[in-house]
């Protein structure tokens, strides 16, 4: 880890209490991970022209790239509030196909395109914007504001907010509660919270057979024969019918191969490949131990087989509802005039880091667009995730003064 100097920022060409300019100009920085493209400085130079204390670390590991963070606080007391995000995105894939710059940033009847326009630098310049506001609305307000933003989500997330997590929390950083700004909403602002989200769990089958001539079958042994079982017995009974929060865990087969291009040879091997999103009646560990089992049950002494489990550190998290996903569920209904609903669907995400140092919610624009062509974001939904993040701020801290 070496940090870079806090730098003294230059005058910014643009307002950063707009959070349509603001995420403008985050799209034009290129940040395909690992690449920062010059987002996190930026994010730097806006922050500390507000007196925020910024931070950007920079984490390495073998074999994968150094990433830049940035870790930035205004405030020296009790609650800490973090607001997480990331500013790399996915990359563009084929630019030829997009009718707009990618990383252009143009807006067109009241949409804004870009790489990263949803997922996710629309949402964190949004909130962004709205913690400058409210500083500047409210310079005495009791407790802290925190940013918590990596350039490592979209790739292997290894030097990115798990160790920036780490890094804040050796050097006394507490958090109280924190906001993830993935865009979680399906079509409309008043769609979606998420929660909590499912884990994920890979595992690898190999079925040992004996290759042969098919018109010789007592001399061969077919693995297709076995996997065919095996796979039946992982699908034969749903893992669990779901919880009050989560959908039941789903496994899918995702890749089966055999590789025998003749059609009088009974092949030596077969490989599948599932992976499963588990819900909180698992831990990856406890899972295993159920595939285990139905496939000892199944294989008897019929199936010569081994299974290779994948580590994940994608375990099933929840944030239980009470005061803190109130608040947000209220800041929400009021500025749309519906009630989000409190959802756990979908990939995972860095929440799932975040959980480990403090209950954490995702809100974020509408997702529609993300990692496509043309991504893009509405305008009037930058405008209302600022509001919407706005209320938050002010009904939290006045929650805290109140207790
Ligand atoms: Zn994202």
């Amino acid at each position: 880890m070496s940090a870079a100097p806090t730098s003294t920022a230059p005058a910014l060409p643009f307002d950063p209490t707009d959070p349509v300019a603001l995420t403008q100009a985050l799209v034009r920085c290129p940040s395909v991970t690992p690449e920062g493209g010059g987002a996190l400085a930026l994010l730097d130079a806006v922050l500390s022209a507000e007196g925020y204390d910024v931070h950007r670390p920079v984490f390495s590991a073998p074999g994968t790239p150094d990433v830049e963070n940035l870790y930035a606080r205004i405030g020296d007391t009790a609650p800490v509030f973090v607001i997480a995000g990331h500013t790399d995105v996915v990359p563009v894939g084929d630019a030829a196909a997009w009718t707009r710059e990618p990383f252009g940033g143009a807006i067109e009847n009241g949409t804004l395109y870009g790489r990263g326009a949803c997922d996710m630098k629309g949402g964190l310049a949004a909130m962004v914007s709205a913690a400058i506001r409210y500083r500047r609305g409210n310079p005495d307000t009791p407790g802290s504001i925190a940013f918590l933003v990596t350039g490592d989500e979209e790739g292997p997330s290894v030097n990115g907010t798990v160790k920036l997590l780490a890094w804040a929390h050796e050097r006394g950083e507490r958090f109280d509660h924190c906001i993830l700004g993935e865009p979680t909403n399906p079509a409309a602002m008043s769609d979606m919270i998420k929660i909590g989200r499912r884990g994920s769990l890979t595992g690898k089958l190999t079925v040992q057979g004996t290759q042969g001539h098919v018109g010789y079958p007592h001399l061969a042994d077919n693995p297709i024969r076995g996997m065919v079982r095996l796979l039946a017995a992982l699908d034969a009974t749903p893992l669990d019918g779901g919880t009050e929060h989560f959908d039941a865990s789903n496994l899918e087969v995702t890749t089966l191969d055999v590789g025998n291009p003749a059609t009088n040879v009974i092949p030596a091997q077969a490989k599948a490949a599932f992976n499963i999103r588990f819900n909180d009646t698992w831990t990856p560990e406890t899972l295993a131990a159920e595939l285990e089992r139905r496939l000892r049950e199944a294989a008897g002494n019929l199936v010569r087989y081994t299974l290779e489990v994948q580590p994940t550190n994608a375990v099933a998290f929840l944030t239980e509802p009470g005061p803190f996903v109130a608040l947000v569920t209220e800041a929400v209904e009021a500025e749309t005039g519906k009630r989000p609903a409190l959802s756990t669907t979908g990939g995972t995400s860095d929440a799932r880091f975040i959980k480990d140092y403090c209950p954490v919610v995702e809100y974020g624009v509408v997702g529609k667009t993300m990692h496509q062509i043309d991504e893009s974001v509405a305008v009037a939904d930058l405008m209302s995730l600022e509001r919407i993040t706005h209320r938050l701020l002010a009904s939290y801290f006045a929650a805290q003064h109140e207790a």
